[in-house]
């Protein structure tokens, strides 16, 4: 069943960098592809040089340079977003590149794209010629110590590069070592593939993988209907138990940017969905615990749509030309409420961002 669904929602949240944000909208961000040199990090506005294999792009600086003044909305110190005056539109502080990598130039594509979404949060793809899946990773800073989500589906040093961006980070606010956190949005290969190669690395900690692990690291008794808060120092996420694709997985809340991340319970793709009773009370659970935060974007670990409404690439497609943007909405993560817990039964349905994928 096609839902025909506008996304009303995304002008009121996150401006124009909605869905539309692949068609080239984007503005304020840079790609830079070299193939020598370390990263270097400047303060917020970064000069970044990228490791061998890796395409990096950073924020530039705020693209609010037409007339009118701004308001910003504050989580403690960070600003979330904010709304021009002018217009009255609502733009997300963080930035997503114009272009991830696809698959489409495996001669010339790095095996990981390093993405600088906020002065303290990186986005990383891995390439879709590694792994058909091209799964996304998180990397969060806070203060006293950094959380990794997710380490791809193998076949990538994404223990050297995170390693490297934390010593960046490290260096560029007063040059203390911090702690890295390596966890995951849940237990499937494709996310949990990397762990291994941060074993016994220098102030490195895994959270390990499954619902044991998971609920043992971050003191969570009551799965999964207790929600806990994780603090990187300064920045205190809300890790949500999310079981129903994967009985361990979670979802991450970052007040600081107004981003959930979802892995692969919401993204433009094919949601697959293992223990359906679960995954319906999941959804719940989440949108009734975002329902007084400020949420700016929905973030998941694949893509999987294109960006013709409802078509997705066939499974196992090496490359994504024409590729549905990353970002989702809240609205989305209603409109997948809305869907299931209307369901009478489990049933494959075709929205226009997601389609609801039974197994
Ligand atoms: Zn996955």
């Amino acid at each position: 069943m096609r839902k025909l669904w506008t996304p009303l929602l995304c002008v009121l949240a996150c401006g124009g960098e909605g869905p539309a944000a692949s068609d080239g909208t984007t503005t304020g961000s840079t790609t830079t592809t070299t193939t020598t040199g370390t990263a270097t990090t400047e303060g917020d506005a970064t000069t970044t040089t990228a490791d061998p294999g890796t395409t990096t792009s950073t924020p530039s600086t705020s693209d609010d340079s037409t007339t009118g003044s701004t308001t910003g909305s504050t989580t403690g110190a960070t600003t979330v977003s904010t709304t021009d005056a002018t217009t009255g539109v609502q733009e997300c502080a963080g930035e997503l590149p114009a272009h991830w990598i696809d698959g489409i130039d495996c001669g010339s594509e790095p095996q990981v794209q390093v993405h600088q979404y906020s002065a303290d949060t990186w986005i990383l793809r891995q390439s879709l010629c590694t792994s058909f899946e091209g799964p996304f990773m998180m990397l969060l800073f806070g203060s006293e110590r950094a959380l990794l989500l997710d380490t791809g589906d193998g076949g990538i040093p994404i223990d050297d590069i995170v390693h490297g961006l934390v010593d960046d980070w490290s260096q560029a606010h007063g040059g203390a070592p911090i702690e890295l956190v390596v966890g995951n949005t849940h237990a499937h290969g494709d996310h949990v593939a990397g762990n291994d190669l941060f074993v016994g690395d220098a102030n490195t900690s895994i959270v390990g993988v499954g619902e044991a692990a998971v609920r043992q690291f971050f003191g969570i008794d009551g799965w999964p209907e207790q929600i806990v808060q994780y603090d990187l120092g300064g920045r205190v996420l809300d890790i949500v138990p999310l079981p129903g694709h994967e009985k361990a997985h979670i979802a991450v809340y970052d007040p600081a940017t107004g981003v959930v991340f979802t892995g692969d319970t919401l993204y433009p793709g094919r949601l697959y969905i293992k223990d359906f009773p679960a995954y319906v009370a999941s959804i719940g659970r989440l949108v009734d615990h975002l329902a007084d935060k400020e949420v700016c974007r929905v973030l998941g670990a694949h893509i999987e749509m294109t960006n013709t409404p409802g078509d997705d690439f066939e499974f196992m497609q090496p490359s994504h030309p024409d590729e549905h943007p990353l970002e989702l909405e809240l609205a989305h993560l209603l409109e997948l409420r809305d869907a299931v817990e209307a369901m009478q039964e489990p049933v494959l349905e075709v929205h226009d961002d997601f389609i609801v994928y039974p197994l």
